[in-house]
């Protein structure tokens, strides 16, 4: 079922002239509200009046996570702070946490992109959604919960963490939805799994998970283990929160609700705008967002656009899986390399269980990755030759797939922290 069929299958052309309008409006909004960008456009010489149509975007200033953590925390409010009724922060993966206002008509805009986003992940009225993403500041709970009810499905507002209870009321409840980060599900299936519990014997069919960069290797594993179709939801709280994007039955790239997120793509380096296809750093404008509407945001997070029409019939863009951030990219004696680049490595081998570290530290002046990774449990009862030979297999298949050399340090099964949220696969020693 396609929620919004109006917004989410309209002709393309017609969609720029929504956004066209709608950015218009935006903008005469934030330069006459928002001291921090009537600024920025008279720095450049600009004015709402020079914006005539979505095309007209590349003229307006980029707005950055620091531009943020400098007006905190209600600087970048475009209403009086009477009309916010809800408040949410980042994660602050990447340092303080920004904070995000919300109106009413935020609210409901928000509700309704999840709405959309669990009706493309195959989501109907009558599921039972668990929500196991942690409610509170963090957007994912609220998030999944508010759509999850627009919808009409059932809500199990469970949050995150207490995995048996999860268990339980997941048997007990019939769920048949479980949103979550991928490393909770995972995590989750593990112990379905320790209770002698296999994927096909939850009443679970689907899971909706996002919040972590994870890659294909890591969908199969865990589809495996829950007996469900995995989809990709996308978001972040500056934005919105969960929704921003998702998959649909094809699941060939995340739909963006681009009525009112617009996205570009752009080098990071040059700041120019990227064609249609080419990777680089994503970006959104906000064109409908009341309390506080941000122009340029960039994600850091890389990923590049579709704008061909998806078999599932929906016209609206689609962005590639995001692997990373910018921010995430580790440079390795000069080679770039993301985590999740190690990841699908690590996957490919059976022998292997997902879940791995990644500590970067510097020795003198070369730079050494250390990879921390779970074997299965029966190399431990192995000889030691056996795996000797397993860590020379995993250097030499990172070595000649990705160009780098890494220390491989084998370790038991569950030696590795277990996350209810966000996985932190990389200690970066060297930033200290
Ligand atoms: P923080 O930026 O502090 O982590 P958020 O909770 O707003 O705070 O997280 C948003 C970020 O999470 C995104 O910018 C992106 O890096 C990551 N993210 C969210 N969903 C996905 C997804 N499906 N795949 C990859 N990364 C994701
Ligand atoms: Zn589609």
């Amino acid at each position: 079922m396609i929620w919004n069929e109006t917004m989410e299958c309209m002709d393309r052309e017609q969609m720029a002239n929504i956004q066209g309008e709608r950015l218009k409006e935006t903008v005469s909004r934030v330069y006459h509200n928002v001291p921090f960008y009537r600024k920025k456009m008279q720095e450049m010489g600009i004015e709402p009046g020079d914006i005539n149509g979505i095309e007209d975007i590349t003229k307006l200033p980029f707005t950055t996570k620091q531009d943020l953590r400098e007006n905190y925390p209600y600087g970048m409010f475009a209403v009086p702070k009477s009309e916010i009724i809800r408040l949410h922060a980042s994660s602050g993966t990447t340092g303080k946490p920004t904070v995000i206002g919300h109106t009413r008509k935020d609210i409901d805009m928000f509700a309704e992109n999840v709405a959309r986003a669990i009706c493309a992940a195959e989501g109907t009225r009558d599921d039972i959604v668990q929500v196991a993403y942690g409610y509170g500041l963090f957007t994912g709970g609220l998030g999944l919960h508010c759509g999850a009810e627009k919808l009409g499905a059932t809500v199990v507002p469970i949050s995150g963490g207490n995995t048996e209870k999860q268990i339980t009321l997941m048997m007990d409840f019939g769920s048949t939805i479980l949103a979550c980060t991928p490393s909770y599900a995972l995590h989750v299936g593990e112990s379905l799994y320790e209770k002698g519990i296999k994927g096909n014997d939850t009443p679970l069919r689907i899971g909706i998970f996002g919040a972590e960069p994870w890659t294909d290797n890591m969908r199969a594993k865990i589809e495996e283990k829950l007996g469900i179709k995995a989809h990709n939801i996308y978001g972040l709280s500056e934005i919105m929160g969960p929704g921003v994007s998702c998959t649909c039955e094809k699941r060939d790239g995340m739909h963006i609700a681009e009525d009112h997120f617009y996205p570009e793509i752009i080098d990071p380096d040059t700041l120019k705008r990227l064609n249609a296809g080419d990777t680089g750093e994503l970006v959104f404008t906000h064109i409908t967002k009341e309390a506080m509407p941000l122009l340029r945001y960039r994600t850091r997070d890389i990923s590049s656009l579709n704008y061909d029409k998806c078999d599932c019939g929906r016209t609206n863009v689609r962005m590639a899986n995001v692997h990373g951030r910018s921010d995430d990219m580790l440079i390795i004696r000069g080679v770039n390399v993301f985590p999740s680049q190690i990841e699908n490595v690590l996957l490919e081998m059976s022998e292997i269980e997902p879940h791995y570290m990644l500590i970067v530290e510097r020795e003198g002046t070369l730079d050494v990755l250390r990879l921390m990774v779970e074997v299965q449990e029966q190399f431990f009862s192995d000889e030691i030759r056996e795996l000797e030979t397993l860590k020379k297999k995993i250097k030499n298949k990172i070595q000649s797939v990705l160009g780098i050399s890494v220390d491989v340090k084998l370790v038991e099964p569950k030696t590795i922290e277990r996350t209810e949220g966000k996985a932190k696969r990389v200690i970066d020693k060297r930033k200290n």
